[in-house]
């Protein structure tokens, strides 16, 4: 039957960035929907592993700064450690630096590229060598921007590497199809997280978007729980190297 498509049980997966906000609700979606949870981040995920105990759920925290690839083969071994095996892996975790482009530096062009592109792509390979070892097939879902399609201000590399996360989707999925591993993303929109606390807070910057937004409402980190089930099940097993986005109909407009 086709809810069953949905569900989630026996599988293992890896969600970055699980602290807090998009991942932190990807977590708790995933494990609703039966998954055992691998959360990676920088700081103790301690309140999604609360939100997750509440229903019973499996949940597990890797502490690793992914600004550095040295840590991807922990991420792997603890998963396997605690789990035996992975199915899913979520590309969340991701940084944005603001300042004109006139003015942008090196540092912060290389802090923002090192998260959101570089950890992503090792860490696909990584997961998926173990997606073929294991020959079952398996999803990855990576986070994509509304500035994987727009330009944004005064966030250059931010833009540059979201843009990137497209391609890559592709790239990926293009390769890895025949291995039954699927490669998809998803664009949020505009969401009520730490990401966006400096333009909630800019009364006239905050009004013009959401003057935008078809649905009239900032997205919450429950908006990308039904996306990423989706794409994490066999329900999406013919879906390959698309990004959907999660948007109240910004991109509509
Ligand atoms: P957030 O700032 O609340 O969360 C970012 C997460 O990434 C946190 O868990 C943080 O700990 C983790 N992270 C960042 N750098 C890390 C590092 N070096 N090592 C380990 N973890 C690290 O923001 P969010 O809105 O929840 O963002 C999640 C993803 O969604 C990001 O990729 C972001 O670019 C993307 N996104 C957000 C929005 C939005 O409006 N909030 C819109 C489009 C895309």
């Amino acid at each position: 039957m086709i809810l069953d498509q949905f569900n989630l049980s026996g599988k293992v997966a890896i969600v970055t960035g699980a602290n807090t906000g998009l991942g932190q609700g990807m977590c708790v979606g995933l494990a609703e929907a039966g998954a055992k949870v691998v959360g990676v981040a920088r700081r103790s995920c301690e309140e999604t592993k609360a939100l997750i105990d509440e229903f019973h759920g499996e949940f597990t925290e890797v502490i690793a700064d992914l600004s550095s690839t040295d840590v991807i083969p922990v991420i792997v071994e603890e998963t396997l450690k605690a789990y035996g095996r992975i199915d899913i892996l979520v590309n969340n975790a991701g940084i944005i630096k603001r300042e004109d482009a006139i003015n942008y530096t090196m540092e912060d062009w290389d802090a923002v590229y090192k998260v959101n592109q570089k950890e992503v792509f090792f860490l696909c390979q990584a997961v998926a060598k173990e997606f073929i070892k294991q020959g079952e097939g398996g999803k990855i879902i990576n986070v994509a921007s509304m500035l994987s399609y727009q330009g944004g201000i005064r966030v250059p590399a931010y833009t540059a590497s979201k843009s990137a996360i497209l391609g890559l989707t592709r790239a990926l999925a293009n390769e890895w199809a025949a291995h039954n591993i699927q490669v998809n993303a998803i664009a949020p929109g505009y969401m009520a997280t730490n990401n966006t606390t400096q333009l909630r807070g800019d009364e006239k910057r905050s009004e013009e978007i959401l003057d935008r937004i078809p649905a009239g409402r900032w997205g919450t980190p429950a908006d990308m729980q039904g996306t990423v089930v989706f794409l994490a099940s066999h329900a999406s097993d013919y879906v390959n190297g698309f990004t959907i986005a999660v948007d109240g109909g910004w991109l509509a407009r």
